[in-house]
């Protein structure tokens, strides 16, 4: 993760480490080669303004300047600059406090980590927090897709929705609700379609189910080496549909991190998840400290 960043940033720092003193011209200087390296990893545009305003500012303040080791205060208000950028030191933990069965509902493009991510969420629900889940597809188009949960639901020993062919999403959703409902699960995790690009069909199918489900988080997947491509879609999917949160896949493979540092400020939205592999307990929480630390480190 990060690898180009850290490298530039790193190699910044380095300069102005090896400096002691620090005039103003030097943090602007340091300051400048920050924004060419944020804008390099693909940060949005408008993130890195609002940053390295704020950074300037904070830098080259006299205490800073005049302090006994100002690169490191420097270094200092970088780091907390990406944290911020990320959405705050604490993790926004994924609510699952609701009636029973609380509905999380996956929205994303096709090919996002959409359905493995599902399967990676149940077994950590399962695992970690002793929840009862059921899972449901709602790809009604791909019967490969409905297959695919079915097998990983297996795999992980998690209980999913028997496939009834001919089935509408709505219909499946009602059906889903009920069983889990009946059967007492805690969590029912819905994996609606996914489909190439945006489309208005597309939208309409997501905001109906969600209408009918009522879910307690509604997560975005995204994958993480579209960049930019993947703030726009977790944008667009935001203006039909109330998100909760957001899952960033393919994590693992990132080497440049432009999607993972713009989507909070872009979208509003927490990052409450990574997908960090494609096995099924590659899922990590979001920790923006971990990612700063990885960023700077
Ligand atoms: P969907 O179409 O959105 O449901 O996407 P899938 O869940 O089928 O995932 C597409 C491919 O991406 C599969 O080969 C997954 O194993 C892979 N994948 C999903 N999440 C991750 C991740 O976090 N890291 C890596 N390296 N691969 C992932």
């Amino acid at each position: 993760m990060f690898e180009a960043l850290n490298e530039r940033l790193t190699g910044v720092f380095d300069r102005i480490t090896g400096r002691g003193a620090l005039s103003e011209k030097d943090v602007a200087e340091a300051m400048r080669e920050v924004r060419v390296a944020l804008l390099e990893a693909d940060v949005a545009l408008p993130v890195v303004k609002e940053f390295i305003a704020f950074a300037t500012e904070r830098a080259t303040g006299e205490e800073v300047i005049r302090s006994v080791k100002p690169a490191d205060q420097v270094v200092k208000i970088v780091y907390d600059g990406l944290i911020e950028m990320l959405g705050g030191e604490e993790p926004v933990p994924l609510n699952t406090n609701a009636n029973p069965p609380a509905v999380v509902l996956m929205a994303g493009l096709q090919g996002s980590g959409k359905t493995t991510t599902s399967a990676k969420l149940a077994l950590r629900l399962t695992k970690f927090d002793r929840k009862k889940v059921m899972m449901a597809s709602l790809d009604t188009r791909r019967p490969a897709a409905m297959e695919q949960l079915a097998q990983l639901g297996k795999q992980i020993e998690v209980a999913t929705l028997p496939i009834v062919a001919g089935e509408s999403a709505v219909q499946i959703t009602r059906r889903a609700l009920q069983s889990a409902k009946l059967q007492g699960f805690d969590v029912l995790i819905l994996d609606t379609a996914g489909r190439i690009t945006l489309d208005e069909g597309l939208m309409n199918e997501v905001a109906e189910v969600a209408d009918i489900a009522k879910p307690v988080e509604t997560l975005l997947v995204a994958d993480s080496l579209t960049g930019q491509d993947a703030v726009r879609t977790a944008k667009a999917f935001h203006e039909r549909l109330p998100l909760t949160g957001l899952v960033l896949t393919r994590a693992d493979g990132d080497g440049r991190g432009g999607a993972m540092l713009s989507m909070r400020a872009v979208t509003g939205l927490p990052i409450k998840y990574l997908g960090a592999g494609e096995k099924v307990d590659a899922l990590d929480v979001f920790d923006a400290r971990r990612v700063a630390g990885r960023i700077l480190g």
